[in-house]
């Protein structure tokens, strides 16, 4: 008997596993369509777009997760199976069996392999008595194989069983000796064997169709690893980056001036020249770790002694670089003859901020190791970046949305925000004319465009579900050119409202829906085209 397959046996299993697997995702979603089908107040198109959408979304990690486990499976199997064949093979046949009938010496004609649970495989040998042709079943421990009762299907009492044999059909009749009810068994082999060519048959036929477009290869297989790690990875970043802003400790963090080694000599050389340090200059750095450079000065103010010069010099290095990632080492200056030297720090990397801040580091443990790896790998992998920008974001409304609590209609961003665009008008401002509220981004001219009633509050312009509309809209959506507009509004077709800026000019000009019913209806808006997929992340919008 042949336990052990050669490993193409395995990979066709394997491969049947996945491609059934993915025919099952299939039908899934098919019918989860179909069900909604019926459901009218659905749009069917939408309904097949999202449905499609959810299944090659499943489809694109099932098959990602499925080449991971593929070698592994395959290896697990062929050791089995090795396992499997040594035992059928080597196995020794209990020795001196006797008839249970005559008590005559018995041969062994063939034997098989049992599986049991919790239990080391067994061999069963078949043992035949040449006397009386009497059979039993034993196992490579001696131990005999009871044969399992026939139990009568209406009263449950053990049944007597006599089997014949014609060609390939074996015939079993049952019967009980307790209430005398008879059955037929009938077992074609020629019919199983049928079934069983039928199932190779369509299996081969799976395969042939389905393996290319389910079973990944190496190469894409490894991508495919690859861009699912990631994608947890990004998933990771957004939620540390989301949570940073809860941490006041982060937040300042963000706002220490990171200065460039030129930058520091600039603002150190100016500031000591004013106290009489002259001849202020970095030396080459040490670029390890953290960036280390040396720095001298000469004290040009003769009447200072060392120990002021020193401590003077100090206080002054320390309290300009207090709000940079820069840091005085030991907090040692040397004096030697009026000449001045000691090392700065300079720090990059954001752990290394958060530590000069106070915060303690993360103890190395096996699994800040792994996101080192992770991060080596996968930090600039385009999707980690993307879900950074997410996290970073939705951190920072995180930090609004309580200010919110304080300040329930709203505020000011800060002058180092931004620049944002306006959701209404869209124009660019830096975050002091900027108002923030749930509504979303208001600049300062539509923000008080709203606060003055000349306009509601309105949404924001890419989620308005048509709310309103403004003039590039007219064109694109309504057909309408821009001479066709100006006589519409003459006419009063069109009622358009112009916002004012400060300086009281037009900036710009909107309508809304529900003063623009007769328009709207004489115009419908035409098929929604975009010249580009905009995916809406709050106020933030990425465009892929
Ligand atoms: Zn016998
Ligand atoms: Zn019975
Ligand atoms: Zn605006």
């Amino acid at each position: 008997m042949q336990y052990l397959k050669d490993e193409q046996y395995y990979v066709d299993f394997y491969d049947l596993l996945t491609i059934k697997g993915c025919l099952r995702t299939i039908n899934y979603w098919r019918k989860v369509c179909n069900d909604k089908a019926k459901d009218e107040s659905l749009n069917k198109e939408e309904k097949e777009k999202a449905a499609s959408h959810a299944l090659n979304w499943e489809l694109f990690i099932l098959e990602g997760e499925e080449y991971a486990k593929k070698q592994s499976s395959i290896k697990r199997w062929m050791d089995e199976g090795r396992i499997e064949q040594d035992t059928y093979d080597n196995t020794a046949e209990p020795k001196s069996i006797h008839c249970s009938n005559c008590g005559s010496l018995m041969h062994s004609t063939m034997k098989d392999l049992e599986h049991f649970p919790n239990e080391p495989l067994r061999v069963l040998f078949f043992f035949e008595c040449s006397s009386c042709n009497g059979r039993k079943g034993v196992y490579d421990n001696g131990e005999e194989r009871l044969p399992k009762p026939h139990l009568c299907s209406k009263c449950k009492t053990e049944a007597s069983v006599a089997r014949t044999r014609k060609g390939k059909v074996i015939t079993s009749i049952i019967t009980c000796p307790s209430c005398g009810f008879r059955e037929t068994e009938m077992d074609d082999l020629e019919e199983n064997d049928r079934d069983w060519e039928k199932k190779q048959r369509e299996d081969k036929e799976l395969l042939e169709k389905y393996r290319n477009e389910f079973c990944l290869s190496d190469e894409k297989g490894k991508e495919r690893l690859e861009f699912l790690e990631a994608m947890k990875y990004a998933n990771q970043v957004y939620n540390e980056e989301k949570r940073k802003y809860d941490d006041p400790v982060y937040q300042k963090s963000a706002q220490l001036k990171k200065l460039s080694i030129a930058e520091l000599e600039k603002i150190l050389s100016n500031l000591l020249e004013k106290e009489s340090y002259i001849k202020f200059v970095l030396e080459k750095p040490e670029i390890g770790k953290y960036v280390i450079v040396p720095f001298t000065a000469q004290d040009s103010d003769l009447s200072r002694r060392s120990t002021k010069s020193v401590d003077n010099l100090r206080k002054l290095i320390k309290e300009t670089i207090e709000e940079t990632n820069w840091r005085l080492i030991g907090d040692n200056v040397d004096y030697r003859l009026g000449y001045v030297s000691g090392r700065l720090k300079g720090y990059e990397r954001e752990d290394d901020l958060l530590e000069i801040l106070g915060k303690k580091k993360k103890t190395e443990s096996p699994e800040s190791e792994l996101d080192y790896e992770k991060r080596m790998k996968y930090g600039s992998h385009n999707l980690v970046q993307l879900f950074r920008v997410f996290g970073e974001h939705d951190g920072i409304e995180n930090v609004r949305k309580r200010r919110l609590e304080k300040e329930p209609e709203g505020f000011f961003l800060n002058i180092d925000d931004g620049p944002y665009s306006c959701g209404i008008c869209g124009t660019g401002h830096y975050g002091n004319e900027i108002w923030w509220n749930l509504d979303g981004l208001r600049c300062i001219n539509c923000h008080k465009n709203i606060k003055d009633g000349v306009i509601p509050s309105i949404k924001s312009r890419h989620n308005n579900d048509g709310e309103w509309f403004d003039k590039s809209q007219v064109s694109y959506d309504y057909g309408v050119p821009p001479i066709r507009r100006t006589k519409l509004e003459k006419e009063g077709l069109l009622q358009p409202i112009n916002l004012v800026n400060r300086e009281g000019m037009i900036y710009f000009t909107l309508y809304l829906e529900k003063d623009n019913q007769n328009f709207l209806k004489k115009y419908p808006k035409k098929a929604n085209w975009r010249p580009r997929e905009v995916i809406n992340t709050g106020n933030k919008e990425v465009t892929l």
